[in-house]
């Protein structure tokens, strides 16, 4: 299974441009769809979820026409929005009996397996009647997948699933995510770059509406081989560093900052050579677009 984005557009009736002629092509597997907030992600992810209109381009899942065969593809698709309601006083057992009868699962029977088979994929299942009100925000984003693999989708789209995550709920959330990816697209939009190093054999790095980069995290740290160098210097003195080099990060430690440049040439000045990383990528394509300094 395919997903094919080709110049795709779309501009709010506010005047704003939210996505700007993006194309991309999608395999099976886990795709992240990188970017600040404001960049257009949750804007594209609506419009393959058939939610929203676009107002140009195509996009096509295998043969089936998105933007126009939308009962199609909802029948092929799970959906995590950025934001859910739950029901609180309904429980998780409760709410995906009533989705699977939605869904068209009529025998009780076959809904009560399904139900006990996801809750306890997504380890819930010895909370499985605590009310939805009750629920942890991980607890919460956990029974949201377990919603969006009702049906067996074969595209499942989940919007920004880590943000408001403490550290030990994102890691389980990482290990539930990472079993669904063959056989099936998964589009992860975030905006922490670690998503994208830990799940995405595949990503897209998405600024102002716009595709900055696509292909794999290898290829785009390959890129930037032997051309990131970094150097510890005084917190005042950052100002200089920014006018005379491309700083693509400055991290405070122990009172003073780590800064990384991006240079063609070893610049010398007490820098050192840096393996490159997956946020430098991020931060150089970003950087090119919008101001970065952070300090
Ligand atoms: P992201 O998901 O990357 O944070 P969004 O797609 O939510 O980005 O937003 C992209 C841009 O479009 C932002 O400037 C946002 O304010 C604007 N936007 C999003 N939804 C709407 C809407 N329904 N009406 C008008 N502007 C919107």
């Amino acid at each position: 299974m395919q997903l094919l984005i080709n110049g795709l557009s779309k501009t709010y009736s506010n005047g704003v441009q939210a996505i700007k002629n993006v194309s991309l092509t999608l395999n099976e597997g886990m795709f992240g769809l990188l970017g600040p907030n404001g960049a257009g992600k949750s804007s594209l992810m609506r419009t393959i979820a058939t939610l929203q209109e676009a107002d140009e381009g195509s996009i096509y899942l295998d043969h089936i026409d998105v933007l126009k065969e939308k009962t199609a593809v909802r029948q092929l698709l799970g959906y995590l929005p950025q934001e859910f309601g739950v029901y609180p006083k309904i429980s998780a057992e409760q709410m995906l009996d009533h989705i699977a009868q939605l869904k068209g699962i009529s025998s009780k029977g076959e809904r009560k397996e399904l139900v006990g088979y996801l809750l306890d994929k997504v380890n819930l299942y010895k909370d499985k009647r605590k009310n939805l009100g009750g629920y942890s925000g991980g607890m919460k984003q956990r029974f949201g997948i377990a919603q969006a693999l009702m049906g067996k989708p074969r595209l499942i789209i989940v919007d920004e699933p880590t943000a408001g995550l403490d550290p030990a709920e994102r890691n389980r959330f990482y290990n539930l995510l990472s079993e669904i990816g063959e056989n099936t697209i998964v589009i992860l939009s975030t905006h922490i770059v670690e998503d994208v190093s830990t799940l995405c054999s595949r990503f897209a790095i998405i600024c102002q509406g716009e595709v900055l980069f696509a292909g794999s995290p290898d290829e785009a740290i390959n890129q930037l081989d032997r051309k990131i160098f970094s150097k510890v210097i005084p917190k005042n003195d950052i100002l200089k560093y920014r006018q005379n080099y491309n700083v693509i990060s400055a991290q405070l430690k122990a009172g003073e900052l780590l800064i990384r440049i991006l240079s063609e040439f070893d610049p010398l000045d007490g820098f050192t050579s840096t393996v490159p990383n997956l946020e430098d990528v991020y931060f150089t394509h970003i950087g090119s677009k919008v101001d970065i300094n952070t300090v």
